[in-house]
C-alpha cells in the first residue's frame, strides 16, 4: 500500500517559483563589475530564468548538458543558477581562483558546452581557450560588448535572453536529475566533480534552513559573501527562493569597506563566509566608524575559526557568529553550531567555547568517527577519530567516475579528524593528511595554529609535520610576521606556555614572507611539507 498525497518532484526552479509567486517584489540588490549597484526582485530573476531556459534550448542544447559560470555572486549569476536548472540542464560554477591548468582541466572534464563569463575573467577564459575542447558557446554576462573582447567570440547574455519569453515553461524534470555540478579543490590530485541533484538541493535546502540551522526568514535581508563558485555560495541562494528573503549579492568588491557600505545601505541582518573575509571585514568597521546597526547574524565556515573573534563580534557589535562545517562534498551544510537549552545561561566565556566548535548536525544528516580499521568509536567529546559523514546530500559517486566514493557500509569519508560528543556537537582537530604524529600521539595543527595567532608579532600561522629521526614527526611553526615585527622565537614560543603539553610544542618557528595560498583561500600545507619537512632531520630535539 502506498500513501495517497501528491507526489510533485523538488526540483530547483519550484524555489524560484514560490519567490516569484510569493515574494515578486522583494529585492535582489547586485553590485556589478564596476561597482554600481543594480536593484531586481525576485520576479525579475525569474523572468530573466525563464528566458534564459528557453534561449538555452534555443541553441540546441540537451537536457543534462553542462553550462559553466565563471562569475562574481550578481543577479545574472543568480538567473543562470535556477535557468540553467530549470531547462533541464547543470549549472557547472568555476572557481576563477584555480590556476589556468586547473581551470582547463575541469571545463573538459565536465565537457562544458557553453561558458558564462563576467568581463573581470575575459583574459583569463582567452588565455586558456585554445585548450578546451568541448567549450561551444562563451556568453559574456552583461548588456553590452565591452571595447576589448580579447579576441574571444561572445555571445551577450542580456540579448539571448531578449529574444525569448518567460511563458516558456520549464523543462519536465524528474528530482533525482543532476542539477548542479563543483569541483573540489584538489590540493592533491586532480579536482573531483560532485554533481548535486534536485532533490539534494532541495533537501539540503529545507534540512540546513531549520531555526537551529541557518534560520534564514522572509524577514531577513542576507549577504552571501561566500562566492557562488564555492559549493553553491553554501546553498543560500536556493534557500533566500525558497524564503523569498532579501538578497545582497556583493559582486567583486569583497574587501571589508565595500562590505561595510552594503551592510549598512542596504540593512543587511545575516551575511556569511570565510574567517577571512570577517577579519577584513573588522578591521573596516573599526576604521569607518560603524557599528553595522542591522547585522545581527554572520555564519562563518570553510577553516577553522579564530577564537577571538567570536567575542568581538559579540561584545563591540552585538553580532552572532555562527560557526559551521562543510565540504564540496557535502553540500556543504554538515554541522552547525546553534546552542541547546542547557547552554542558554551559561557564563559568557563557557558559552563561546561551546560555540567554538564546529556544530551540530541538522536532520537530514549523521556523523560518526571511525578509527584505521573503519572501527566505529564513541562519542565522548575526547575521543579522536576519521570523521565520516552519510545523509540526503552528500556525495555517492564522483563525476565520472567508476567507483563509489563511499565506504563498503555507505559512509563518506571527509579527511578530517575530529571529536564529537553525546549532542552531535563536532569538533574539527585537524586534516586527516595534516594531523602530526609524533612518537605515537596526535598533535593538532589547528590547536597550535590558533595558539600561534594570539601572539602579537603574528599574522598568519601554519603548522606543518617536519621528519624526525627519533619521532617520526614533530610539529614546526610557520609564520608571516605582522608589519615591522622581527621573528622572536623563545617569545613566540611562550605562547605555548600552559596551552599545551610541553611535548605539543613546536620545535622551531620559521618566519616567510607570505604563506602559499590556494584557490579557495586555504593555505597550501602540502607546499610548505615540501619545502620544510627535512628541517629538522639530523638535529637533537627533544
Ligand atoms: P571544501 O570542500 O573546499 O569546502 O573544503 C572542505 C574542508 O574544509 C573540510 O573537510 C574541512 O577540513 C575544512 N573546513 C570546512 N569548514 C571548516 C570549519 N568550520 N573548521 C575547520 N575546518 C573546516
Amino acid at each position: 500500500m502506498l500513501g495517497s498525497m501528491m507526489s510533485t518532484s523538488l526540483t530547483v526552479p519550484s524555489l524560484l517559483d514560490h519567490a516569484s509567486q510569493y515574494h515578486a517584489q522583494t529585492d535582489v540588490i547586485s553590485v556589478n563589475t564596476q561597482g554600481g549597484v543594480e536593484r531586481h526582485t525576485w520576479r525579475d530573476i525569474w523572468v530573466n530564468a525563464r528566458r534564459l531556459a528557453a534561449a538555452l534550448q534555443a541553441l540546441g542544447l540537451k537536457p543534462g548538458s553542462r553550462i559553466s559560470t565563471i562569475a562574481w555572486n550578481n543577479h545574472r549569476h543568480l538567473a543562470i543558477y535556477f535557468g540553467v536548472t530549470g531547462a533541464g540542464m547543470v549549472c557547472h560554477t568555476i572557481n576563477p581562483r584555480l590556476f589556468p591548468e586547473q581551470l582547463t582541466y575541469i571545463i573538459n572534464h565536465a565537457e562544458d558546452a557553453v561558458l558564462c563569463v563576467d568581463e573581470t575573467f575575459l583574459p583569463l577564459v582567452a588565455n586558456i581557450q585554445d585548450s578546451l575542447t568541448t567549450v561551444k558557446k562563451i556568453v559574456l554576462l552583461g548588456d553590452s560588448m565591452p571595447s576589448n573582447t580579447h579576441g574571444l567570440d561572445l555571445l551577450l547574455f542580456d540579448e539571448l535572453l531578449s529574444a525569448h519569453s518567460e511563458d516558456e515553461a520549464w523543462a519536465d524534470i524528474d528530482e533525482n536529475q543532476p542539477s548542479s555540478l563543483c569541483y573540489t579543490s584538489g590540493t592533491t590530485g586532480n579536482p573531483k566533480g560532485v554533481l548535486y541533484s534536485h532533490r539534494s538541493t532541495v533537501l539540503h535546502s529545507l534540512g540546513g534552513n531549520q531555526p537551529d540551522g541557518l534560520n534564514i526568514s522572509a524577514r531577513d535581508c542576507v549577504l552571501p559573501v561566500v562566492p557562488m563558485f564555492h559549493v553553491n555560495a553554501w546553498g543560500v541562494p536556493y534557500v533566500a527562493a525558497a524564503t523569498g528573503c532579501k538578497l545582497v549579492l556583493p559582486g567583486p568588491g569583497l574587501d571589508g569597506e565595500s562590505l561595510v557600505k552594503l551592510i549598512d545601505s542596504e540593512n543587511v541582518t545575516l551575511a556569511l563566509g570565510v574567517p577571512t573575509i570577517w577579519q577584513g571585514l573588522l578591521a573596516a568597521l573599526k576604521s569607518t566608524g560603524s557599528k553595522a546597526l542591522s547585522l545581527q547574524r554572520t555564519i562563518v565556515g570553510g577553516s577553522a575559526l579564530a577564537p577571538s573573534m567570536i567575542q568581538t563580534f559579540r561584545d563591540e557589535y552585538d553580532v552572532e557568529l555562527i560557526h559551521a562545517w562543510g565540504m564540496t562534498e557535502t553540500s556543504p551544510l554538515g554541522t552547525i553550531n546553534t546552542l541547546l537549552e542547557k547552554h542558554v545561561s551559561l557564563e559568557n566565556d563557557v558559552q563561546a567555547h561551546v560555540r567554538l566548535a564546529q556544530g551540530r548536525p541538522p536532520y537530514g544528516v549523521e556523523l560518526r568517527l571511525v578509527d584505521d580499521a573503519g572501527g566505529v568509536l564513541p562519542n565522548d567529546g575526547s575521543t579522536q577519530g576519521q570523521l565520516q559523514i552519510r545523509g540526503h546530500w552528500i556525495v555517492d559517486t564522483y563525476f565520472n567516475a567508476d567507483d563509489s566514493a563511499l565506504s563498503q557500509d555507505g559512509w563518506f569519508d571527509t579527511g578530517d579528524i575530529a571529536t564529537l560528543d553525546s549532542d552531535g556537537y563536532l569538533v574539527i582537530r585537524d586534516r586527516a593528511k595534516d594531523i602530526i604524529k609524533s612518537g605515537g600521539e596526535w598533535i593538532s595543527t589547528v590547536e597550535l595554529e590558533n595558539i600561534a595567532v594570539s601572539h602579537a608579532s603574528v599574522q598568519a600561522a601554519a603548522v606543518i609535520a617536519a621528519r624526525h629521526d627519533k619521532w617520526d614527526e614533530r610539529p614546526v611553526l610557520i609564520v608571516v610576521l605582522k608589519e615591522g615585527e622581527s621573528i622572536d622565537e623563545a617569545s613566540i614560543l611562550a605562547t605555548f606556555d600552559n596551552k599545551v603539553a610541553s611535548w605539543q610544542v613546536p620545535d622551531k618557528v620559521i618566519a616567510v614572507d607570505a604563506m602559499p595560498i590556494g584557490g579557495t583561500g586555504k593555505i597550501l600545507k602540502n607546499r610548505l611539507r615540501e619545502s620544510y619537512q627535512d628541517v629538522l632531520m639530523n638535529e637533537e630535539s627533544e
